[in-house]
Parts: structure tokens; sequence; C-alpha cells
């Protein structure tokens, strides 16, 4: 391989989900294209990066400078609040068409063995934000379905146990163990909304 073939597959193999095999495939891909294609496709990876970010308030991927259309007043159903590990979960629960409540992202979930605690996730902040939506009557933890997300579920339930008036509830398992909201049907992710249990 020449080394600027090899520099590219290697940059690409990188990204998530991608192998050696495919990556070099898209390195050829990208060979074909003409240099303004190539040059688009880089403007928007750039563009993308610097002018997405988080919103302080939920975690949800929002424009820079712009409000995030998950914490607009008035827009969303103030009554419910759903937990998630990602923001792409976000876009998931939003294609199911099921919910149209408040957000809370958590920026992972709990795994001692990787050494992920309490103090990394977006844990801290979600008291505060339950008292700022004083209509919230029902908290939907919608970690994943995996070890790791069921510890996350039972901790939240414990620090928030000084909630007496809300209902917590869980997303049922038509999720199967193991799998995760991002890549879950929309049908599945619905049904698993709408049978969701609630926790004691
Ligand atoms: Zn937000």
């Amino acid at each position: 391989m020449i080394p600027e073939l090899e520099r590219v597959v290697e940059q690409i193999a990188a990204l998530p989900g991608i192998g050696r095999k495919s990556a070099t495939r898209i390195a050829f891909h990208f060979l074909k294209q003409n240099q303004e294609k190539v040059e688009d496709f880089l403007t928007s990876v750039t563009q993308f990066h610097s002018k997405v970010e988080y919103c302080d308030e939920c975690g949800a991927l929002k424009s820079r400078h712009l409000h995030c259309s998950m914490c607009t007043p008035g827009q969303r159903n103030e009554t419910l609040l759903c937990v998630v590990e990602q923001p792409s979960d976000i876009f998931a629960i939003e294609a199911s068409g099921e919910y149209n409540g408040l957000y809370h992202v958590l920026m992972g979930a709990l795994s001692p063995l990787d050494g992920i605690g309490p103090d990394d996730l977006r844990l801290a902040s979600l008291p505060a934000r339950v008292h700022k939506h004083p209509a919230l009557q029902e908290i939907i933890i919608a970690t994943n379905p995996s070890i790791e997300g069921n510890t996350t579920a039972n901790y939240i339930l414990s620090m928030m146990a000084e909630f007496k008036n809300l209902k917590f509830s869980r997303i049922a398992s038509g999720l199967a163990l193991g799998s995760q909201i991002e890549y879950a049907d929309a049908r599945i992710i619905s049904q698993s909304l709408r049978a969701r249990t609630v926790l004691e």
C-alpha cells in the first residue's frame, strides 16, 4: 500500500463500526470522486464538529447559538422526562413518534469495571431539573437493556428517592438484553415505551 492510501485507510478504519476492508473501499470511493465532492464532504464534517454542541440543560445535540428544541418552553409535554444514555438515543425515540416529553442525557452508563462512576455521568443535575419542572409527573428511565443500563436505572431510583410524588418507570424489555436503543427499530421503541413498567 502506498503511504497516502495507508494513512487514509487507517483514519477511516478508526471510525466506529468500520473495519479495514470497508475503510479501503471508502478510500477508493473518495479517489473516484471529483475534488469538489470530497471538499464538500470534509466541510460538512468540519462544520458539524464546530457548529454543534450539547445542550447544557438536557444534554441533547443542538446547533451552537440556537435554543435547544427539546428545552423550548411550551413545545414539549413537561409532565414526562425520559432519561437516556446518549444524545443519539433521542433521535431513535423521537423517530418512534411515541414520546413528546423532556429528555435528560447521561452521556453514558455506570460501569465500575471501566471506571465509570456517578461523577462521570450527568447525574448530579437530574434533581435540579426535576425542581425546575414543577409539572413533572413521571421519569422514564430509558437506559439500554444491559447490565450497565440496569445498574444505572437502579442508581437513579435510589438517588431520586426523595421525590416521593414522582412515578419512575423503566422501558419494557421488548428490547433484547444487551441491545442498544440508538439502533433499535422505531416500532420496537414505541412498544417498549407504551409497555413501560412502574418501578417501586
Ligand atoms: Zn436541551
